[in-house]
């Protein structure tokens, strides 16, 4: 065994709470990464997520019951980059050598996934709520990127408990036969409206719009995570009219009075879309999240020709 080796092995030992018998406790950082997670591990896993679905996700408070279960967990799962920055707080807290990088207890899911807006200025902002400093975090919301993700959790999990990994295999390649199927039916489904203008309240939806052919045109936060100055605004909404900025993409969270404001003085309509499982009585797992975004988007398009 290499030096390596007997560390992670030592490391795999000084786990707490697993017993090896019953489902392989697991923590996420979202809901998204949740479902991915019971995608892949079905009745051998057992998923808590740190972040609530209706929630900024870049600001989250972790409470004291959620630490206790990070600390029992086998395997924590996160977004990556700056998606997180309240999660360095809660790792130093629990102060475990096995939520580190490397280790087979941690997966950063943005391995192996393309970054949009990599070329991002890395600067932060006066009052340090800059985020996406090192790209757009909000991949999950390409529903082509659960390929490389779930492949990440496979190779977690199959490491973690090789007996099954046969059976995470088999739950992966189902769960994916039923995403290609429901990708190409939300692709028919906005085919009519390629090319066509959104704005944003925050930079969530890069990777849905490129999907779908969607082009952003517009982004109500200057920089993420930073509100407009009313210069700003009054550009950004005098652009959006005359470009011909249809719609809006809103966070259920975001500032419902600057929602309305943009929106009356831009013409574009606001749609309200869902960002993570959950979020939404009808977002019950990750395809019915699509299901219910997409269809959000075509009938507001639908009805607004
Ligand atoms: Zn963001």
């Amino acid at each position: 065994m290499t030096c390596r080796g007997a560390v992670l092995g030592l490391l795999l030992l000084a786990s707490p709470a697993w017993s090896g018998d019953g489902p392989l406790p697991v923590v996420t950082t979202s809901t998204d990464l949740k479902a991915l997670v019971e995608a892949v591990g079905g009745e051998r896993v057992r998923v808590e997520s740190l972040a609530p679905p209706l929630q900024d996700p870049h600001a989250v408070e972790v409470k004291p019951g959620q630490l206790a279960r990070l600390r029992a967990a086998v395997l924590m799962v996160r977004i990556g980059l700056d998606h997180e920055p309240w999660l360095a707080p809660v790792l130093r807290t629990v102060a475990d050598p096995r939520f580190t990088p490397g280790s087979p207890h941690y997966l950063d899911a943005s391995k192996g996934i393309e970054l949009l807006q990599a070329d991002t200025p890395r600067v932060k902002s006066e009052r340090g709520v800059h985020v996406h400093g090192f790209g757009n975090t909000h991949y999950w919301l390409d529903p082509a990127n659960a390929r490389p993700i779930t492949g990440s959790v496979l190779e977690a999990l199959g490491r973690l408990a090789p007996a099954d990994r046969a059976r995470f295999q088999a739950n992966r390649e189902r769960f994916l036969a039923g995403l290609d199927a429901a990708l190409g039916r939300w692709d028919r489904a906005l085919a009519p409206y390629r090319g066509t203008r959104v704005g944003v309240v925050h930079e969530s939806w890069p990777y849905f719009a490129r999907r779908f052919g969607l082009i952003v045109a517009a982004a109500v936060e200057p920089t993420p995570g930073v509100p407009p100055s009313p210069a700003y605004l009054a550009t950004l909404t005098r652009r959006m009219r005359e470009t011909g900025v249809k719609l809006l993409l809103v966070e259920p969270y975001a500032n419902a009075s600057l929602v309305g404001q943009v929106a009356a003085r831009s013409g574009a309509r606001p749609v309200t879309l869902v960002p993570s499982v959950g979020g939404d009585p009808g977002a019950t797992d990750y395809v019915a999240l699509f299901e219910l975004n997409v269809g959000r988007v075509v009938e507001a398009l639908a009805t607004s020709r």
